[in-house]
Formats: structure tokens, C-alpha cells, sequence
């Protein structure tokens, strides 16, 4: 049984008063999310001791954004922040790859197998991110450019280290637009990439895959009913608290 998972990405968003107010409401949700659902929060960094404050005696984990890919945790490099750091404040999830961070900060995918493996060495799950441009998609290469992008992940690391990740699909051309991917185009991309896991390892089926990209309320049942979406990572609806509780219990 895939674990189902739904994971707010607050990107550069939010100050003290205004996410104490929105980790006070998942506190008081938490008593009541289902189960069966993991649900954490990635923050921006100067907010982890804000996030772990709020949330440590609740079942929301919390994470980051970003992290270091050096593998010294700590040394003369200017602006990084180490998994060791996120790992002191209590944090559980680092993001690797999101596609603002391939597009805006250069990130490539040895970048993200770098990042990925700090995250796991200090017991973060790296939570990978994929996904095409509209531009890939149009030129039927959406299937190429994800397969790149996991591939990298898929040489660079053994099966147990594979198993500890989570991978999530991004369409780049969905994310922040309010055009989400349709179902079934999510689904696509899923069957996909598990298809891909499993030839590596028949035990990677058993990977969480996430959907990322416009996932709304209205939405987000359909999306995370599909056989192969195992929940989702959520951007601008991760900031009402109200949207994201409610898409926290359609998973
Ligand atoms: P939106 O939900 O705002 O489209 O963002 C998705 C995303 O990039 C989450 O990482």
C-alpha cells in the first residue's frame, strides 16, 4: 500500500503573523485529517523554527524548500543551508528540483541528485521534483524530458535509497497558471514514471508519486483519484488554510 501524502509548498511567501495564523489552523485541523494522509509543509527557511514550534506535537510534518547539495554540512559557502540545519529544526521533507529552482536558479539534474543525497543522509525525504514546459509538451517530448530528469535519480542511486524518496510530477505549464493538467494527462505521466521505477526494481513501484500544478479544492479529488497518484504538492492553495485542509481530505 502506497503511502498518500499531500504537501504544501510555500515558496517565497508569508511572514511571522501571517503563518501563525495558517500553522495555527492546520494545528487545529490536524486532530481531525484523515489517517491515511501524510501532510506537511515545506516553508521558506527563516520560518523552520516558526513551522516546528507550531506543529511539534501535531501529525503535520514540516520541511524545506531547497537545500545545500555540498556534501560537507557545513564549510565556507555563503547563502546554503544545510540538511544538518533543517534536520535541527525538526524538519522531515526537503524538496529537490522544484522547477523554479531548474528555470530561475540553474539548477541542474546533477544538482538535484547532489541535493537529494544530503537530504538523505541526514534522514530528510527527498521529495524530487519533475516536470515539462508547455513548449516539451507541445513538442511531444513531455515523456523525454521526465524520463531525463528521473533517470538521473535512477543511475545515481541504489534501490534502498531510492525507496526513501518521493517523487512528484510538476507540468511546468500548470504550475501557478490555474490550469491544472487534466486527470488523465496526470495520470499519463504517472503510469509512466512508475513504469520506469518498476523496471529499475519491482519494489520501486511501491514509490508515493505527487501531482503538482493549479491542485485546488475543486479539483483535487478527481486528480488523486487516478490509480497511480498517491497525493499532491500544493502551491497557492497551500496558503488558505481553509483550501489546503480541504484538498488534505480529498487524498
Ligand atoms: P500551484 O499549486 O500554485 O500551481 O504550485 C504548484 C507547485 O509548484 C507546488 O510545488
Amino acid at each position: 500500500k502506497r503511502v498518500k501524502l499531500v504537501i504544501g509548498n510555500w515558496k517565497m511567501h508569508g511572514n511571522r503573523a501571517v503563518n501563525a495564523a495558517l500553522l495555527d489552523a492546520l494545528v487545529a485541523a490536524g486532530k481531525h485529517l484523515p489517517a491515511q494522509v501524510r501532510v506537511g509543509v515545506c516553508v521558506p527557511f527563516p520560518y523552520l523554527g516558526q513551522a516546528q514550534s507550531a506543529l511539534e506535537c501535531g501529525p503535520v510534518a514540516w520541511g524545506v524548500q531547497d537545500l545545500s547539495g555540498n556534501a560537507a554540512d557545513k564549510g565556507a559557502f555563503t547563502g546554503e543551508v544545510s540538511a544538518t540545519m533543517a534536520v535541527d529544526f525538526g524538519a522531515t521533507l526537503a524538496l529537490a528540483g522544484h522547477s523554479e529552482r531548474r528555470n530561475l536558479c540553474g539548477e541542474t539534474d546533477g544538482h538535484v541528485v547532489d541535493k537529494a543525497r544530503c537530504a538523505l543522509e541526514w534522514g530528510l525525504t527527498p521529495v524530487v521534483c519533475v516536470g515539462e514546459t508547455l513548449e516539451d509538451r507541445e513538442a511531444g517530448r513531455t515523456e523525454d524530458v521526465i524520463g531525463t530528469q528521473l533517470a538521473a535519480l535512477l543511475e545515481a542511486f541504489d534501490v534502498a535509497a531510492l525507496r526513501q524518496m518521493v517523487f512528484a510530477y510538476e507540468p511546468v505549464w500548470a504550475i501557478g497558471t490555474g490550469k491544472s493538467a487534466s486527470a488523465q494527462q496526470a495520470q499519463d505521466v504517472h503510469a509512466f514514471l512508475r513504469a520506469r521505477l518498476r523496471e529499475k526494481d519491482a519494489s520501486l513501484a511501491g514509490i508515493s508519486l505527487l501531482y503538482g500544478g493549479s491542485v485546488k479544492p475543486g479539483n483535487a479529488a478527481e486528480l488523486f483519484g487516478q490509480p497511480d497518484i498517491d497525493g499532491g504538492l500544493i502551491g497557492g492553495a497551500a496558503l488558505v488554510a481553509d483550501d489546503f485542509i480541504a484538498i488534505c481530505h480529498a487524498a
